[in-house]
């Protein structure tokens, strides 16, 4: 209902005087209105009105019990009612009335008896007026779709009002295939007409079923809207068996896959949507939300099937990992996180000439949590992006304090996530760590991974060499799990490459191991590449690699991750004999 101009409006009216609301009623049909409530008896018009939701309510003063300035205060005192256009209906003489009337929050007046043409105006603009206000707060600007915020407020009267008849709600989440590198090679603008045309498909989709259904009823209405991004929601009421949601997925993934024209390029884009149910998945509101966007990213992540129930995952783990997104959120605020260094060993000298800043978490209840398990979700939620902010700032001020602190030249690696890598001003986040904290550049490495240089290569030189102006090095991690190809990476300005643990594994033993990592190193020399082996355990590997031209070792053998202080002393001590587990 979100045209309210037209002729769909519902209408609400209490009078005690029926006579009234027949007079209202027929000149607001002659003029094409066809839906009204009339309400005689004003004890109850708070719970009709609750019930039925009218886009408008004519309110008569003068009742007996309850008056009309009774009725109003209470709607008004009611948050989803705030802002529902009131009109009162007053004799014209009675301008005490009037007064408080709009002091209550009185949208208008009308005088009795009333005036037809004088009623369709002010019945008009007081519908533009609320279509206009509707619009601003409830709507997305791009594609003119319901915001997240409407929809939440759409389901809790759905939710309610199939709990009372015993059916289910149905929340689909839609989210399209990488989406990001569309932004990324054709630009925001082209993003941007691409989700449009995605919201008109899903609402051609939306309106379709909504007409076969025959819905007079606003809590039975199928309403898309926008979550996020390039994530849209659709909020199924009344839904009798799970492949009646299952088959409105069906319907819209496969409108989406047909080419879209943007600006004259064709382009094909795969979606994939999670689905949770209501109340078989026992969880409301954002919760809803949140599980079936949950399922829809396992979908993309791992999962074959396009379209995924919140139910066909594991619930537990799910329930798990969404009380640790949350607690995530609040991870920052609360100093929870901190880092750890573990030295990078010269091969030759034994001196530790840099560190890797690893992020750890320390939760309130479940002690450490590894990067490896929150990063991830951090990803997910975007969190990464503070988070990513963070440990870059934290660790180019312990830098300084250990340049200042003549430690020696420690060089202290930060790992760079994917999203914050595709951040337009990435580069300014650097510039501004190294302002802040006076740290020397040349003591700051980013490390990236391989898969995430290799993602868009032309915009990954251009990134990188704009980083190189800041004197920074940069290093390639995890190298050998992605798909580098040679003449790629020599047109990264790179500094180092980190040879990835899976290979480090199996020497001295494994001999085919033994020649990919020696090819590897030789590869990388040739490149002029600084090689740091990670993962090195035991004095066997040790061994085998002082033969090789690597560079720095890091590895469990020299030391473990180590906090702040502990990491100073251990390079005081100058020793590359503490084998510590
Ligand atoms: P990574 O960047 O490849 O970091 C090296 C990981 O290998 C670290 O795990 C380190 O503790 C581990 N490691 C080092 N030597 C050995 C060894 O001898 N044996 C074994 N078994 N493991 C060794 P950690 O700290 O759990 O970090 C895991 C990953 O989490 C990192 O892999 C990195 O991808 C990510 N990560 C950690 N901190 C951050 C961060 O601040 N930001 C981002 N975006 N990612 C981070
Ligand atoms: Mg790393
Ligand atoms: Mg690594």
């Amino acid at each position: 209902m979100s045209e309210l101009t037209d002729n769909n409006a519902l209408i609400m009216m209490v009078d005690d005087e029926p006579i009234m609301m027949e007079i209202v009623q027929a000149h607001l049909e002659e003029a094409g209105y066809s839906r009204f409530i009339s309400v005689e008896d004003s004890k109850k018009a708070f719970d009709v009105l609750t019930h039925q939701r009218p886009d408008i309510l004519f309110l008569d003063l003068v009742m007996p019990e309850v008056s009309g300035f009774d009725v109003l205060e209470r709607i008004r005192a009611h948050r989803e009612f705030a802002y529902l256009p009131v009109i009162v209906l007053t004799s014209s003489s009675d301008s005490f009335s009037k007064l408080r009337a709009l002091e209550l929050g009185a949208t208008d007046f009308l005088s009795k008896p009333v005036d037809a043409s004088e009623l369709k105006l002010r019945l008009r603009n007081t519908l533009t007026l609320k279509a206009y206000v509707d619009q601003l707060s409830s709507f997305d600007a791009l594609t003119k779709l319901a915001n997240r915020k409407s929809l939440r407020e759409k389901m809790d009267w759905a939710l309610k009002y199939d709990q009372i008849n015993d059916n289910r709600t149905a929340l689909l989440s839609i989210g399209l295939d990488r989406f990001g590198q569309v932004n990324e090679s054709f630009g925001i603008q082209f993003g941007d007409a691409l989700l449009f045309q995605v919201a008109q498909r899903i609402k051609g989709v939306v309106d379709s079923r909504n007409k076969l259904l025959h819905v007079d009823l606003h809590e039975a209405e199928i309403y898309p809207a926008r979550l996020a991004g390039d994530e849209f929601g659709v909020l199924v009421p009344s839904v009798r068996e799970r492949n009646h949601a299952a088959s409105i997925a069906r319907q819209i993934i496969s409108e989406i896959s047909k080419p879209f024209d943007i600006n004259g390029n064709e382009l094909f884009v795969n979606s994939r949507i999670g689905i949770t149910i209501s109340p078989d998945d026992g969880l409301l509101g954002d919760d809803l939300i949140n599980t079936a966007s949950t399922a829809m990213r396992q979908s993309k992540t791992d999962s074959v099937e396009l379209i995924r129930f919140y139910s066909q995952t594991n619930s537990q783990d799910l329930k798990e990992k969404i009380e640790l997104e949350t607690a995530l959120h609040k991870a920052l605020e609360n100093n929870e996180l901190i880092l750890l260094y573990q030295p990078k060993v010269d091969i030759m000298t034994g001196r530790v000439s840099a560190a890797e800043a690893l992020v750890r978490w320390l939760h309130p209840e479940k002690g450490m949590i590894s990067p490896v398990v929150f990063i991830p979700l951090a990803e997910e939620s975007g969190l990464i992006l503070d988070i990513g902010d963070w440990v870059l700032n934290e660790a180019c001020r312990q830098a300084r304090e250990w340049e200042l602190s003549g430690l020696g030249n420690i060089k202290v690696s930060v790992n760079v996530s994917g999203q914050q890598f595709k951040e337009v001003n990435y580069k300014e986040h650097v510039k501004t760590a190294l302002k802040t904290t006076g740290l020397t550049p040349s003591l700051l490495m980013l490390e990236l991974t391989e898969s995430l240089a290799m993602q868009d290569v032309e915009a990954s030189v251009t990134l990188l060499s704009s980083l190189k102006e800041l004197g920074i090095g940069l290093s390639i991690d995890d190298f050998g799990t992605g798909y580098s190809s040679l003449s790629y990476l020599k047109r990264f300005p790179l500094d180092e490459l980190k040879v990835d643990r899976s290979f480090i594994i199996g020497i001295p033993d494994n001999e085919d191991e033994v020649q990919i990592v020696l090819a590897i190193i030789a590869m990388a020399k040739a490149l002029r590449l600084s090689v740091v082996i990670e993962g090195v355990e035991t004095t066997e590997q040790l061994t085998l690699l002082r033969t090789t031209q690597s560079d720095l070792i890091q590895g469990f053998y020299f030391s473990r991750p180590l906090t702040a202080k502990d990491f100073k002393a251990f390079v005081e001590g100058g020793s590359s004999i503490n084998h510590q587990g």
